[in-house]
């Protein structure tokens, strides 16, 4: 038995690039069937439908049964704006946001009715976080730049469910990823995008109760182990934390980026039809630990032993 989403119309909001969970993620839910749409930050779109069309993405978008995934559409979204008046001027007016028309989360909804009409949408996943001061440490950061974490990372989430669900059809689901650190203490993930994490699985159970009243959708979380993606690569810890997670994880696995799509998509397919208002750990098990490893610890407990000799 597979996962069938034929017939289902899917939009992943938050890839620029084949590198981070956005792209794996559109990738399976095409594979499984459904027809993919992606909503890309406009500073960020020319470069992702240059290389798009140049074939750099081929690799990344083959399925396993050869063919090469495509997208149905591509859309311009900053998740930072509900509406164009709230936009700056110097953002409408920047040459990148100016030839992409409304590129705000309305923009969006609007964009998608026009494209597929009412009641086509049954797929939306929230792949997408921006903290302009995620490098300081939360105690030395700005309000504002607290405030544009949240604003961008968790209630883009509420805007995106707000103006989406009215579109979905039957019984359709929404997914947003977040991270450990919104629920534990991971040093070097500042700025308030902890603050925003926490909001956003929050924010999952309080939408999955409203959205689920008001339109029979369902809302989840998926809380992701650390993958070495663009937006995670910019603080330079990336690899520190990889090592801690294969040094103290149940399963001292790297994290692929696979691993984490398969979830997403059974969150979102109707096999996870009775599943909402939950974050669901994808992370090789470290949310489950509460002591790193100590030098002896394994030996002494007698679990030593290199998996490939035990299996
Ligand atoms: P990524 O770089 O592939 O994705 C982040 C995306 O956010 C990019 O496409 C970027 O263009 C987009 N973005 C930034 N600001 C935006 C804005 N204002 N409007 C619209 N889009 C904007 O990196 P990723 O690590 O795959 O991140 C995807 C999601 O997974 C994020 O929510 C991230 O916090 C979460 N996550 C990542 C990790 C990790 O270690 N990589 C772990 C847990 C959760």
């Amino acid at each position: 038995m597979q996962i069938d989403l034929g017939g289902k119309r899917a939009l992943v909001a938050g890839v620029a690039d084949d590198g981070g969970f956005g792209f794996a993620i559109a990738r399976t839910l095409a594979q499984c069937g459904a027809q993919v749409s992606v909503a890309t930050w406009p500073p960020a779109l020319n470069i992702f439908e240059t290389l798009w069309k140049r074939g750099k993405f081929d690799a990344s978008r083959r399925l396993p049964d050869g063919s090469l995934f495509d997208l149905e559409s591509v859309f311009p979204l900053d998740a930072a704006y509900d509406t164009l008046e709230q936009a700056p001027l110097n953002v409408r007016n920047n040459r990148r946001y100016a030839e992409r028309g409304d590129f705000t989360i309305q923009g969006l909804s609007e964009s998608w009715r026009r494209k597929f009409g009412a009641a086509s949408l049954d797929i939306v996943v929230h792949c997408l976080a921006n903290g302009p001061e995620v490098l300081r440490p939360l105690m030395d950061t700005s309000r504002a730049g607290y405030l544009a974490a949240i604003s961008t990372s968790a209630y883009s989430n509420v805007s995106l469910v707000s103006h989406l669900a009215p579109l979905m059809r039957g019984t359709g689901s929404f997914l947003s990823l977040t991270y450990l650190a919104g629920e534990r203490v991971v040093p070097g993930y500042g700025g308030g995008m902890s603050s925003a994490k926490a909001a956003l699985e929050c924010d999952t159970r309080y939408l999955a109760f409203e959205a689920g009243r008001r339109y029979g959708v369902r809302v989840n979380a998926l809380s992701a182990g650390p993958y070495a993606s663009r937006a995670a690569s910019v603080s330079g810890m990336i690899h520190e934390v990889l090592s801690y997670y294969e040094a103290n994880a149940p399963l001292p696995n790297r994290l692929d980026a696979t691993e984490v799509a398969r979830a997403a998509v059974f969150l979102c397919s109707p096999w996870a039809s009775a599943i909402t208002g939950t974050t669901l750990h994808v992370d090789n098990g470290l949310h489950a630990m509460a002591k790193a490893l100590g030098p002896n610890d394994l030996n002494w407990l007698g679990l030593g032993q290199p998996i490939a000799e035990t299996a």
